[in-house]
């Protein structure tokens, strides 16, 4: 399987590159961010107690976005693989991931990190807020919060990946397309042992089926 977790603060891009990458692979997608939304659609009281902090620009508890993303590979045991958009946000979510990806024999390919300036993002967020509904992102106080966040809690999940020699990082301003190419470039390092059986040189130690 091919798991790629796409990294970055809020705004950096991950949502836009993730619609590409899943087309290209055919992987399955999973954002947090998105199924909590969804919950709150629902009105569901998970869904309810997510808000209240989404709102705030504060992480969701672990245990939370961990049990949601366990069910989704639970249903999906035939993808060819998960892009994580938004997941891992903490160190504890990270080993989670390990251990769950684990169970079907599996794990995390490689984590692609898209780096974005605050003010850049800042700018950025305001403008997808003018139509995307999103309370977080019509506010530059509450966004703020958020990059702080990423930065105070977040950012430490790279050191996880790297210590794995998983961690891999782009300038995450310029064409989205070019911007695309340099994710593939990546992740056709990363194929499956499965995918490379045929080249064997292809393989290295990093590469989990
Ligand atoms: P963005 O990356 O633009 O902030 P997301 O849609 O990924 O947007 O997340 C929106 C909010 O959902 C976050 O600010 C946080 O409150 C919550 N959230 C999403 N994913 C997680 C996660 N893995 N852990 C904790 N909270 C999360």
């Amino acid at each position: 399987m091919l798991n790629i977790v796409l990294f970055g603060p809020p705004g950096a891009g991950k949502g836009t590159q993730s619609q590409k990458l899943i087309a290209r692979y055919n992987l399955v997608h999973l954002s947090t961010g998105d199924l909590l939304r969804s919950q709150i659609t629902q009105g569901t009281e998970l869904g309810l107690r997510a808000k209240k902090l989404m709102d705030e620009g504060l992480l969701v508890p672990d245990e939370v976005v961990i049990g949601m993303i366990e069910s989704q590979l639970a249903n999906n045991t035939t993808a060819a693989g998960f892009i994580f958009d938004g997941f891992p946000r903490t160190v504890p979510q990270a080993q989670s991931l390990d251990a769950l990806t684990q169970r079907y024999d599996t794990g995390v390919s490689c984590m692609i990190a898209l780096e974005v300036a605050e003010e850049e993002l800042v700018k950025r967020l305001l403008e997808r807020g003018k139509t995307s509904g999103r309370p977080d992102d019509q506010n530059e106080e509450k966004i703020r919060k958020r990059v702080k966040v990423y930065n105070t809690e977040t950012a430490q999940v790279a050191g996880y990946y790297a210590e794995q020699q998983k961690f891999h990082s782009l300038n995450g301003i310029g064409v989205i397309d070019d911007i695309f190419g340099q994710i593939c470039g990546i992740i056709d390092r990363h194929q499956p042992a499965s995918s490379v059986a045929s080249n064997p040189a292809a393989a290295t130690d990093e590469v989990k089926a």
